[in-house]
């Protein structure tokens, strides 16, 4: 290969980064913008969900500074799961622990590892939640994101930002959807005509990974 990114590993640093710095801050920016998504077809709240998930997530790597990459995605998922609620916290918390219990306890990880990984993680959300694409939820924005990673070839800052824009186009293209599953399935069609959320939040967090990626170059 000749791209020198190619080969490069993705350590618990960039895990701290991405998660603790790149997520988090997205999360804060975009809190508002979040919350006025879910207040439309779903309870006003998960904007803050995310904002005092990320925050916990932001302390807590910041003070045990988890040395593996799986280690620094399992806490993060736990401390999701005990600080976001609704049912936002339990489907991002399994997406980040099942996605660092299949990376074991490598010092470091390529990004091709780290694909298949994700891919396992999302599987483990869509078990949990029982959403297909379509259903108008976070799968809607997550599947689109590992078809990309593994269709793309394995760079972390290409491939992560082609996973991106596929997860932007995916949680955009919610919009016309009628929800089938969470709060907004309650409103049957008139859910249709409105972003999913969690969806959106999707999107942010893998845009954040990409970010990740490029400014480590
Ligand atoms: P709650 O709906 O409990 O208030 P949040 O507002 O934090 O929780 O999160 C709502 C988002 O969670 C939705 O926009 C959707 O993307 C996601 N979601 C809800 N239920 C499911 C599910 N069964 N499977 C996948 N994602 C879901
Ligand atoms: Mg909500």
């Amino acid at each position: 290969m000749t791209d020198e990114t190619a080969e490069r590993t993705l350590d618990a640093g960039f895990f701290r980064r991405w998660l603790g710095v790149a997520a988090a801050g997205a999360v804060e920016q975009a809190a508002d913008r979040l919350t006025e998504l879910d207040s439309a077809i779903g309870d006003a709240d998960h904007g803050s969900n995310l904002q005092r998930g990320f925050r916990a997530v932001t302390t807590g790597l910041e003070e045990e500074a988890p040395a593996s990459p799986g280690a620094v995605l399992i806490l993060a998922g736990r401390l999701l799961i005990s600080t976001v609620g609704g049912a936002s916290g339990p489907l991002y918390g399994t997406l980040l622990r099942r996605t660092g219990k299949a990376l074991g306890e490598a010092a470091e990880v390529t990004p091709a590892e780290f694909a298949e990984a994700l891919r396992a993680g999302v599987a483990a959300v869509a078990q949990l939640g029982g959403a297909a694409p379509g259903d108008k939820t976070m799968i809607d924005a997550l599947e689109p994101a590992v078809e990309a990673l593994g269709a793309a070839p394995v760079s972390a800052g290409t491939s992560f930002r082609a996973a991106a824009e596929a997860a932007e186009r995916g949680a955009v293209a919610t919009v016309p959807l009628q929800a089938r599953k969470g709060r907004a399935s309650y409103l049957g069609e008139r859910s249709i005509g409105h972003q999913d959320p969690g969806a959106t939040s999707s999107a942010l967090l893998i845009a954040a990974l990409a970010d990740t990626a490029e400014a480590a170059r």
